[in-house]
């Protein structure tokens, strides 16, 4: 936990990201879905039993950054999530989560949804 709010304490946004090389096929990525407008894999420091992030192809550096015409894209992460989420089983419940910035949490700036679950999730997060 501490590793990850370092991380975002120091991340900046960038034009290319990791998230980006994963798009391009540049870098492995243990991939659940993928379409024209988006990418769904599995995150690689799981923080649940299954921990998934949902990215979209248009490099959007965070929500804030989201314009007003990215709304159905963002509709679509969220619907895509929920099918992976069904896809891969998940019956009891998950949690969908978007760090923005670095109070937020946020060390990569390609927007995504994180989707946990395996695990009681907690509210509010610590
Ligand atoms: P955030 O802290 O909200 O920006 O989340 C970024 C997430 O990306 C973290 O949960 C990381 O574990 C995850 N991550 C970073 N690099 C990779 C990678 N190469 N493959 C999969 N997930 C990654």
């Amino acid at each position: 936990m501490a590793d990850e709010i370092t991380k975002a304490q120091v991340a900046r946004p960038g034009s290319d990201t990791i998230f980006r090389k994963m798009i391009r096929k540049e870098i492995p990525a243990k991939i659940i879905y993928e379409d024209g407008q988006c990418l769904a894999f599995h995150d690689i420091s799981p923080q649940a039993p299954t921990h998934f992030l949902v990215i979209p192809k248009k490099h959007i550096s965070q929500i804030s950054a989201a314009a007003d015409d990215d709304e159905r894209l963002h509709g679509h992460l969220m619907i895509v999530g929920k099918k992976c989420a069904a896809d891969l089983g998940l019956k009891k419940g998950y949690q969908m989560v978007a760090n923005e910035g670095s109070n937020g949490g946020q060390s990569v700036y390609h927007i995504h949804l994180h989707v946990l679950e395996g695990r009681q999730m907690n509210w509010p997060p610590v």
